[in-house]
């Protein structure tokens, strides 16, 4: 396994997936499949710069709290970094070096001109009040103020941040370097620059990838059985996008609870009665309670896992019945999980594919950014649509060219792609 060594990494726990380990083998994998040259792979496998920083806070009750906030930057062979910033306990270096490296083959295979990178702080945000979570986030900007910026690396919202963390990490960089720098980051507000589309992205991806998915096997989206772990940004836009199209929402889930309702949910009726209620799902008319380990198992045409890592494993995949997964989350289907639903014949398109909707409007808010020109909702769905769709088939197409499953499909284009302008650009000095 192509595990990188030259990290400062914490020892991986026997009992963990290791996210990191994982990514490496699908590297390795396509890498064979390419017959790409060992030196270059050992580029690939290595982040370009592991940065991690303390945050020094004072908590709301006069004490000092110091944190370790990490950014982990893969690649950026083909334009500047980019990546999200996640706030979640479970954080670790090994994990921010998984999702940098996924960043990088994600933008390469949608063809958008950046490389990989993703930060993170092992906290949990709903411990801290807000100015505790802006001193936070403000005081991790300051201490990657050099390592950050709109040709450097351009962070953006991830798991347990949101436009609000983007505009405190915008402010802080600004004031640093004496004027506004709205492309220092993406996923802000638009009052500061944010892109019109960009909070639905990511869900909106995952739906055109889920009904691409049905067209390719001559069915449509209306009255697909569709089961959805993770209710947060992406989890929610996806099921109120796919509800909209006339899909069958059977399930939905957060951390704490899930609901299930065979005729479907009322997507638009709970999204009001979660904002009432706290984010809470509970008790809402017309469903029965559902634990998140026998959701993943309902059977189902599409299931999107939209939380977080490792929640199809070998422990429960035996059990999966749903014919088709769309991977809304990153790394939410284990390998050993991967390699037992091929052998099933269910087909799983992967997270650099699904997910991809997100970095593609980041991406565009991006380029409007520079440009000073701002466009309406309808073309940023429009430009994303096309790149989705596009990339969606060219997946499809090597998939079927290489008669290699679909995640291989994709690693083998973005990996390609790298690979090739690395060589192109050559080994400095
Ligand atoms: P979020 O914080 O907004 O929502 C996460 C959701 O998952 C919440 O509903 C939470 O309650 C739920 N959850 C957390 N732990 C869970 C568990 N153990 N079991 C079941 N549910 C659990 O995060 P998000 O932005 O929606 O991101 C979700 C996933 O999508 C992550 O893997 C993220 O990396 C990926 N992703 C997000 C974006 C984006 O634009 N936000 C882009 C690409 C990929």
């Amino acid at each position: 396994m192509g595990s990188p060594s030259l990290l400062p990494l914490e020892p991986a726990s026997p009992a963990h997936i290791c996210p990191l380990d994982q990514t490496c083998s699908y590297l390795d994998e396509a890498a064979r499949e390419l017959q790409l040259d060992a030196g270059l792979q050992a580029i690939l496998s290595h982040p370009r710069k592991v940065v991690t920083v303390s945050i020094p806070i004072k908590l709301d009750n006069g004490t000092v709290q110091v944190l370790a906030g990490h950014r982990v930057q893969h690649c950026d062979v083909l334009g500047p970094y980019k990546g999200g910033t996640r706030y979640h306990p479970a954080v670790t270096l090994r994990e921010v070096s998984a999702l940098a490296m996924l960043m990088t083959w994600k933008c390469a295979l949608l063809g958008i001109p950046y490389g990989g990178a993703k930060g993170g702080i092992a906290i949990n945000p709903n411990d801290y009040s807000v100015s505790e979570l802006e001193r936070i986030t403000r005081r991790y900007t300051n201490e990657l103020i050099k390592d950050i910026g709109p040709s450097v690396d351009i962070p953006a919202p991830d798991v347990g941040t949101s436009a609000r963390e983007m505009a405190w990490m915008m402010d802080t960089y600004s004031m640093n370097v004496g004027h506004a720098v709205p492309g220092v980051v993406t996923g802000k507000p638009i009052s500061i620059g944010g892109s019109l589309g960009r909070e639905m992205a990511t869900g909106r991806g995952v739906m055109i990838t889920v009904r691409e998915a049905l067209a390719a096997q001559g069915k449509s989206l209306a009255g697909a059985r569709i089961v959805i772990q993770g209710f947060g940004n992406v989890g929610r836009s996806a099921a109120q996008l796919l509800y909209e199209a006339g899909a069958r929402i059977l399930a939905v889930s957060t951390s704490t609870n899930g609901l299930f309702a065979d005729a479907g949910l009322d997507i638009p009726a709970l999204l009001t009665y979660a904002a009432e209620n706290h984010k809470s799902l509970v008790g809402f008319p017309g469903s029965t309670p559902i634990s998140n380990d026998d959701l993943l198992l309902l059977p189902c045409d599409v299931l999107i896992p939209a939380a977080l890592e490792n929640q199809i494993t070998e422990a429960n995949v035996a059990q999966i019945k749903a014919q088709i997964i769309v991977e809304a989350a990153n790394g939410p289907v284990t390998l050993a999980a991967d390699q037992a639903l091929e052998a099933r014949g269910v087909t799983v398109f992967p997270d650099i594919l699904a997910n991809a909707g997100g970095v593609v409007v980041s991406y565009l808010e991006w380029v409007q950014g520079l440009s000073y020109v701002f466009w309406d909702e309808e073309r940023v769905n429009r430009e994303m649509e096309s790149l989705m769709v596009h990339a969606f088939q060219r997946v499809l197409q090597q998939s079927q060219n290489r008669q290699v499953p679909l995640r291989l499909a994709a690693y083998t284009l973005a990996v390609g792609r790298v690979a090739q302008a690395v060589s192109d650009r050559g080994l400095y000095p």
